[in-house]
């Protein structure tokens, strides 16, 4: 079995994540020829790169720097993916409380988000905390959801 892209090159698109289809604008030696030019002429054969070279994904269209495809320069996507799973841990608990068998599915999240809405006008006093609460929510999951994405973008 041979290694990925990914693996070889520690590359991937920031944008789409696809490693397979990365192009790297390279610098190579071409022979000087009376009708043009010949790179397989040039003594030296070989393609050199570096951070600063510009790199495009074929599979999106995505283009930025070499450094920016390397995956080490690229935000850790498991932050969010940790938040997911501690949500489906506690999504899990809430529907084995009801009773029910839990089946992964966002008509779950829908009917926890309702309940604790229901103990969100139990607990705060404020004005109007149903609203509060959403915005709130819907604040740092933008916040946290966009880290992935502005980081990754040039
Ligand atoms: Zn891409």
């Amino acid at each position: 079995m041979t290694e990925s892209a990914k693996a070889i090159w520690r590359m991937a698109c920031p944008k789409c994540r696809a490693s397979d289809q990365i192009d790297v604008a390279a610098t190579v030696w071409i022979r000087l020829c009376c009708d043009g030019s010949d790179v397989t002429q040039a003594a030296n054969g070989d393609h050199e790169w570096e951070q600063g070279s510009l790199a495009v994904c074929q599979a999106c269209g995505y283009s930025a720097t070499v450094w920016d495809f390397d995956i080490e320069n690229q935000p850790d996507p498991s932050e969010n993916d940790a938040r997911a799973e501690r949500a489906r841990n506690a999504l899990e608990k809430y529907v084995a409380a009801k009773g029910e068998v839990f089946e992964n599915n966002s008509s779950e999240i829908a009917d926890l988000i309702a309940d604790l809405l229901h103990l969100t006008i139990r607990i705060d006093q404020g004005h109007d905390p149903v609203e509060s609460t959403l915005r709130l929510a819907r604040l740092h999951f933008e916040a946290e959801h966009a880290d992935e994405i502005e980081e990754a973008a040039p």
